[in-house]
């Protein structure tokens, strides 16, 4: 498992596994949403829950989140 790059995640609030990693991703879908648009989310690698998609541009709107990255793993940690 890589460190390169490990935020503060708690463990999985479902299956309580530390197996949890937060990913990038691209949205490529132009018919959705403007392409190469980035979300991020949490995932539990074990049960394979995860946050919704945390937008770099929604972030400071719902918490004033500097982008999506810390806006997925505030919603990660506040599960229970
Ligand atoms: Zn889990």
């Amino acid at each position: 498992m890589s460190l390169t790059e490990q935020p503060n995640l708690k463990p999985c609030p479902f299956c309580g596994s530390t197996d949890v990693s937060l990913k990038s991703c691209k949205y490529d879908d132009a018919s959705l949403y403007v392409s190469g648009e980035r979300y991020h989310y949490v995932e539990c690698m074990d049960c394979d829950s995860q946050t919704g998609q945390c937008f770099d541009e929604d972030a400071p709107h719902f918490g004033e989140f500097k982008d999506g990255k810390e806006m997925a793993i505030f919603k990660w940690n506040m599960r229970k």
